[in-house]
């Protein structure tokens, strides 16, 4: 019903007449059908598409056999085309992407061709997604949610019609893509020289050269500061740094300017002494300019929510951006996630955990102990030692290749499944870090990209190829072993990556070295629920804030800046200010994806529930290979549904702070 009230608001189509001659030629038995689908298509059709009569007296199905065979026609001919065209795309970035020779000056250009860039727009136009959605129901959450009684058939209907949800003009994704880029690229260059950051006593703390982009290496080189005797200081320094960043009482001129002094406490900018200028600095202004950075953080964000505004009303079926990140992206409805974060948030158990950072690091906590490090004790074999055993395996990435089915059979799989399995994932030499690369087409394989050095693979790098290799597992079982190919798939990355997760914490065991002990457990679980509850609080400011630009549309970048500031504040002096003191700082608005990738923040702690919610279950059968494959070939249903099937509980933060509390207790 609100489908059709919202397709004759935006097209002024009548269908009446057009629903009154279907059901007398297909019966009253098929109204509901005829009046959904013709409320779908129209949702979506436009002038240049023609005639919408004849397109639907022409394609309305309503014979069961042939419904059926249709979807599976769809099922069929869409594992083609989406199979091969990721083929051709992986083919034409491999020089760039793997080490296969020296690059070609035309390499890049074929690399940056996307062949399915246009993809959705052909099959409107060629109108395969209007006959899709004239005879599948475009469901919504809700319904999926629901979805007690539904067939696999039903919910690969689901999957079909979700494809064709949104059609949104190429100009239209060309200004979301626009203003990305534009936010990735001011997010890119915000690069601080700290050298040149000066202590609250004007002292230098960070060595010449170290150029810190934010927020990411600014967090990291905070978190560094645990191991040493000047790193209180240093992190002082970084959270006001953060704090003039969110608040942008940070002078523009010493964004990315080794040439002048900066002191965050007093903001007063110098020029800094010829001395301490690095040799090889690049050319700038050496002016001792104060004036404010002039909001440009907020202007950014807000052109990612007018870009994204644009696409509400050619997205009937979640008509804002927030609905998309949740109905379409996350599959979860917000209030649900919202309770998730908020129950991590609100744990009783954080002051507990608190209490005990307290005692390791004999002080009273501060703000920048929101990203307290201190429970990773170092491993207890040392780096080189492990270096040395992994370059001795795995001289190339063919010698781990070949290694696959003894990993595989370490991992609980039988020998013939490990077969199967290292016969489904080839291995690349990758030129860069470690990836997993999907298949989308049974005859095609996922592929596993390492990167392994002149001297051979380091510990490093084995760490992140065993991570890869749990992509590649889901991969493999969520393609070949799924019972419809429209359900090939997890639910969302956070699935994929706890798979991934609970490879990669078996792969000191792999190398033949004893498996960690109870207290390096302990702290790791102490570890991961305080990161959890910290990108929590960061999440709910993200989600808080796109509701305040979907109520003032209008804003400026300036008023936007203060909702920011006085959202972070709050949530701070809810959830943090209790533990970590600082009262009102805005400390929890630095994060860059805010800027440059919103909405997607929720992701993370969700992924730490789901990768608990696992790791669990895992621990409880005793074996990692079968439970991974039973879990990953339930395919591409809701998230509750999928964890349903995993481990009889909907998605949950109850292993996350079950094990907390263990970890307490001991
Ligand atoms: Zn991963």
């Amino acid at each position: 019903m609100f489908l059709l009230s919202l397709a004759l608001a935006a097209a002024p189509m009548n269908l009446k007449p057009l629903e009154a001659e279907l059901v007398k030629q297909h019966g009253e038995a098929q109204r509901a059908r005829v009046s959904r689908g013709l409320a779908q298509v129209a949702a979506l059709w436009r002038k240049e598409d023609g005639e919408l009569a004849p397109f639907v007296r022409a394609f309305f199905i309503a014979d069961e056999a042939t419904l059926t065979a249709t979807l599976a026609r769809f099922e069929a001919h869409l594992e083609q085309l989406d199979g091969h065209l990721l083929e051709i795309g992986r083919a034409w970035r491999t020089p760039q992407e793997l080490e296969v020779g020296p690059l070609l000056p035309v390499d890049p250009v074929f690399a940056a061709y996307e062949p399915a860039a246009h993809l959705s727009d052909d099959l409107f136009t060629n109108k395969l997604a209007f006959v899709a959605l004239l005879n599948f129901p475009l469901t919504t959450l809700d319904e999926r949610l629901a979805a007690k009684g539904w067939s696999r058939a039903d919910w690969a209907a689901a999957r079909l019609t979700g494809r064709f949800a949104r059609r949104v003009p190429a100009t239209v994704q060309q200004e979301i893509t626009n203003a990305q880029t534009a936010a990735d690229l001011y997010i890119a260059q915000y690069n601080l020289w700290m050298h040149h950051v000066l202590a609250e006593d004007g002292r230098r703390l960070f060595p010449a050269g170290k150029r810190l982009i934010s927020h990411w290496n600014l967090r990291d080189e905070l978190k560094a500061g645990y191991a040493d005797a000047e790193g209180l200081a240093r992190q002082r320094t970084i959270v006001r740094v953060m704090e003039r960043i969110v608040t942008q009482q940070i002078p523009a001129a010493v964004i990315d300017n080794p040439r002048l002094d900066w002191n965050p406490f007093t903001n007063v900018v110098t020029v800094a002494p010829p001395e301490t200028v690095e040799p090889d600095a690049p050319a700038r202004a050496a002016k001792p300019d104060g004036r404010p950075e002039p909001d440009v953080r907020y202007a950014r964000l807000l052109a990612n929510f007018h870009a994204q505004k644009k696409a509400d009303p050619f997205s009937p079926a979640a008509p804002t951006a927030i609905e998309r990140a949740f109905a379409v992206g996350a599959e979860m409805p917000e209030a649900r996630v919202k309770a998730l974060l908020e129950e991590v948030l609100s744990s009783p158990l954080v002051p507990r955990v608190a209490a005990l950072m307290e005692q390791r690091l004999e002080r009273k906590l501060e703000p920048a102990d929101l990203w307290f490090n201190g429970f990773l004790a170092r491993g207890p074999i040392p780096e080189a030692a492990l270096d040395a055993r992994v370059r001795a395996k795995y001289p190339t990435a063919g010698a781990f290749a070949r290694d696959l089915p003894r990993i595989l059979t370490a991992l609980d799989f039988s020998p013939a499944r490990a077969t199967y399995l290292s016969e489904r994932i080839v291995v690349d030499a990758s030129r860069g870090a470690g990836h997993a690369m999907p298949a989308a087409r049974r005859g095609d394989f996922p592929h596993l990209r390492t990167r392994v050095e002149k001297e051979g693979m380091d510990y490093k790098g084995f760490n992140i190829a065993v991570h890869e290799l749990g992509h590649n597992v889901e991969q493999v079982f969520s393609l070949y072993d799924v019972d419809r190919t429209l359900l090939a798939g997890v639910p969302n990355t956070a699935f994929t990556e706890a798979i991934a997760f609970v490879f990669q914490a078996k792969d000191l065991e792999l190398l033949g070295f004893p498996k960690p002990g109870a207290e390096a457990e302990r702290l790791r679980v102490l570890n991961d629920f305080w990161q959890t509850w910290e990108i929590a609080a960061v999440a709910l400011v993200d989600l808080e804030v796109w509701h305040w630009l979907y109520a003032h549309p209008k804003a400026t970048p300036a008023q936007l800046k203060k909702a920011v500031v006085e959202t972070a504040s709050r949530i701070w002096n809810r959830y943090c200010a209790g533990v970590l003191g600082g009262r009102d700082t805005p400390l929890l608005g630095i994060y860059s994806h805010m800027v440059s990738y919103p909405l997607y923040l929720f992701n993370y702690p969700l992924g730490h529930l789901i990768a608990f919610q696992l790791e669990a279950q895992v621990a409880q059968r005793g074996q990692v290979g079968p439970e991974v494959e039973r879990f990953s070939k339930f395919g591409l249903v809701t998230p509750d549904a999928w964890m349903m099937n995993a481990t009889g509980a909907p998605v949950s933060a109850a292993p996350l702070l079950r094990a907390t509390e263990a970890a307490l207790a001991r």
